[in-house]
Formats: C-alpha cells, structure tokens, sequence
C-alpha cells in the first residue's frame, strides 16, 4: 500500500519511484529511482526536502552509501554545504580505510570509509536511497562513530515501513520522504 499525503510533490514523487518486481532476486521489489533522476525539477525538490529537516543541525559531513546513496548524497552536502564522504564496500577506497562488518539475511557484508574523512568534530548525515531492514544504515553509523565523530540523523527517499528499519535505528534522528506501508 503507498501512503499518500496532501503535498502535491510528494505525490509526484510517488509517481517517479518504479516498482521492479523480483529484482534482483525474486521476491523482492525493487524501488527504482532513475525515473525521478530524469526530472531536473523534481529531483530538485526531492534533495531539499530530504535536507531541509537537517539544515539547523551544523552537518559538516555527508556519508552517503554505495551506490544509489551516492546519486542523492552528492547534492544533499552541496545543499548543506557540507563536505561528501563516500562508503563504499570492500576494496574500492584506495587509501587507509576504516572497516565495519554486518550481518545480512545470509552471511556478511562490509562497509569501508576513508579514514581522514571524519574527524571528533565533525557532525554527520547520513543519506541513503532506501531504508529497508536498517542494516546498512546502522553499519554506516556504527563507522562513523568508530571514529569518534556525531552522527546527528539519517535521511532517506524512501521507507520500506513494514521492513522495520526504523526500530532498529531507534533513537535516532531519522526522515525519508516516501512510505511504502
Ligand atoms: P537495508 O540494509 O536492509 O536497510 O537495505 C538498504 C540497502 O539496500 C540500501 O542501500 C538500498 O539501496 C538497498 N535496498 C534494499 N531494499 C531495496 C528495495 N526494495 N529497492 C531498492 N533498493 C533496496
């Protein structure tokens, strides 16, 4: 079910967001992005509401996740005129990195960060295109503060709701723009 509420962008952001059922493995639906990517007005709107909410919080960095959190990220920091850091998995940073494993539905993942791409006084963003079980975002969280530094929220496109990511992220300062119930 999409729940919909009375602001006229986010209904057409509802409408940019492509379904792509069993992808990439069966039983899933993928929330495809690229269609609101083509609309420059859109996409637009859609990087200053998922900054607006964070605007009064002195974010100094932006992490956003590989890949689709890239594509978001990105104009989230210039919007916040904050500095970008980029997580990426396993063997794609190529200086010295920090590492956080985390479990998925079978076996683990990894994620990595620069190591002089944070600092203790630095306050953190973190921005991904879709929040569904949590795992990834907590992992992204658990990196940032293994360095000491604050992370003040999460920003998100979307929610999968019924995949509870938000109870895992409990007590977190935590916005995405789309629910999907
Ligand atoms: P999770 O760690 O379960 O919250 O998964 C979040 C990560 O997986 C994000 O980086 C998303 O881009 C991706 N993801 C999970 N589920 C979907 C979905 N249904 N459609 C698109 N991307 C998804």
């Amino acid at each position: 079910m999409i729940e919909m509420t009375g602001d006229a962008t986010v209904e057409q952001l509802y409408r940019r967001i492509r379904d792509v059922p069993n992808f990439p493995r069966p039983g899933v639906v993928f929330k495809d992005i690229t269609p609101l990517l083509l609309d420059a007005a859109l996409f637009r709107r859609a990087i200053e509401l998922m900054a607006a909410p964070f605007r009064k919080f002195g974010v100094s960095r932006v992490i956003s996740i590989e890949s689709r959190g890239f594509l978001l990220g990105a104009p989230i920091a210039l919007a916040l005129e904050a500095g970008l850091v980029p997580i990426r998995k396993p063997g794609k940073l190529p200086a010295e990195r920090g590492r956080v494993e985390y479990a998925l539905e079978y076996g683990t993942d990894a994620l990595e960060m620069h190591r002089d791409a944070v600092s203790p006084a630095d306050r953190v963003l973190i921005v991904d295109d879709v929040l569904a079980t949590g795992g990834t975002a907590e992992a992204a969280a658990k990196l940032v503060r293994a360095h000491d530094s604050a992370v003040v929220g999460f920003t998100f496109l979307i929610e999968l709701d019924f995949l509870k990511g938000r109870e895992r992220l409990r007590g977190e300062r935590l916005e995405a723009l789309l629910h999907y119930t």
